[in-house]
């Protein structure tokens, strides 16, 4: 009986083919107008925060998304950190998060004084589990004519931001429902999920703000960057001045009306993901007709499984994800030592942020799921190049 280890080595293989090694767990993929574009900057001199790929970015990542305006940064967590800000979160506001999320999610609070209080993840989306929570608030949760409160710190309650994990979009309109019965601010964070949908309409859609990331592990990348998503246009026109040093329109004169930030995304970045938001549709073709592959290598492979979207999205799969059955989860390591000997560059889930040093002292629900999670997830190669890009 061969073990789960070299089981899983076998599925790879079936479902990859004749791959190169090593097999890197996500690599951009460069075959549109990259070049171009990038030139293009170079010959005219535009490269810096100021040029028409920026402008040209955001009015197609708006229309790519169906959100109506989008503010191009220099990272995500850059517009996670702005998108909170707008959002009003202040010193001792708490902000309910995943605890299965990269920290980015987490940090981005803390900037602002506020502190993450963790919600478990569920099976089915890998992100917030929006039930558990509700019974979670009704004990923890007190309503005051200010808003929500943590009838146990003390403190307000005032956001949550869901994290669409590896792509998979979280229950949104449960969310939604939830946020509304506590006066709850919906903030996403869509790092991960570009292209992916929830009944049909692209995530970044519900929340007041949402962040999306174009790092270069990302779907789509320009190196380094991110973009703030509103439909309100009133926050969409602070978070462009906050993110540009609140400098007041002039010819010549250098005069700012309020403490802000350089955040803006550069536009030799942005002329990148021009190119690459134009190959968006073939990156999701190829990442889903991956997903498919492994799905079909895995069906026979016992003690583990391949992470399908939930009955309600169509996901991006940014990243394919194995799912130890839980009596395989102490093996987790012995497979990362054997793919990673063998070329395939795989991944653990990132530490729930409730493990970290920093966070450790944080206000948190029983996290029973996101720990058995934690111990079963395995990210395997998910390049769209390898779906056929
Ligand atoms: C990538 C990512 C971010 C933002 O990352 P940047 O590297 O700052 O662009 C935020 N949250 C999650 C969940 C991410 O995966």
């Amino acid at each position: 009986m061969p073990s789960i280890a070299e089981q899983i080595v076998q599925c790879l293989h079936d479902a990859l083919g004749d791959v190169k090694k090593p097999v890197a767990l996500h690599e951009p993929c460069f075959s549109g107008r990259e070049w171009g574009y990038v030139k293009e900057c170079l010959d005219t001199g535009w490269v810096s925060s100021v040029g028409s790929f920026v402008d040209r970015f955001e009015s197609e990542l708006a229309a790519y998304t169906g959100v109506r305006h989008a503010i191009a940064t220099v990272n995500g967590t850059a517009a996670l950190h702005v998108c909170l800000l707008l959002a009003g979160i202040e010193a001792g506001d708490e902000v309910l998060v995943p605890t299965l999320t990269f920290v980015a999610t987490a940090n981005a609070i803390s900037y602002l004084g506020a502190i993450p209080h963790f919600v478990d993840s569920d099976e089915q989306s890998l992100g917030v589990d929006v039930r558990k929570l509700r019974t979670y608030l009704q004990d923890v949760a007190e309503m005051d004519p200010s808003g929500c409160r943590n009838r146990f710190s003390g403190r307000p309650i005032k956001a949550v931001i869901p994290m669409h994990a590896f792509g998979h979009p979280v229950d949104l309109d449960s969310l939604a429902t939830l946020c509304r019965d506590y006066g709850l601010i919906l903030i996403e964070d869509a790092a991960e999920s570009l292209g992916s949908h929830y009944r049909g309409r692209h995530v970044g859609n519900w929340g007041s703000l949402s962040a999306v990331s174009f790092n270069g592990n990302k779907i789509v990348t320009t190196g380094g960057g991110g973009a703030i998503l509103t439909n309100d246009p009133e926050l969409a026109r602070k978070a462009k001045h906050i993110t540009t040093t609140a400098k007041l329109p002039h010819r010549w004169a250098f005069v700012h009306d309020q403490i802000a930030y350089n955040y803006r995304m550069p536009n030799l970045n942005a002329a990148l993901g021009c190119a690459q938001l134009e190959r968006m549709d073939s990156f999701v073709a190829a990442k889903r007709h991956l997903a498919e592959r492994y799905r079909a290598a895995f069906l026979g492979c016992d003690g583990v499984k391949v992470f399908h979207e939930p009955v309600y999205a169509r996901s991006n799969y940014w990243l394919n994800v194995l799912l130890l059955d839980v009596d395989q989860a102490d093996r987790r390591d012995e497979v990362l030592e054997t793919l990673y000997s063998l070329g395939f560059l795989c991944r653990p889930v990132w530490a729930p942020m409730h493990k970290l040093p920093m966070y450790a002292h944080c206000p948190r629900m029983n996290l029973g799921c996101a720990e058995s999670l934690e111990r079963r997830i395995i990210c395997v190669p998910s390049s769209a190049g390898l779906g056929g890009a």
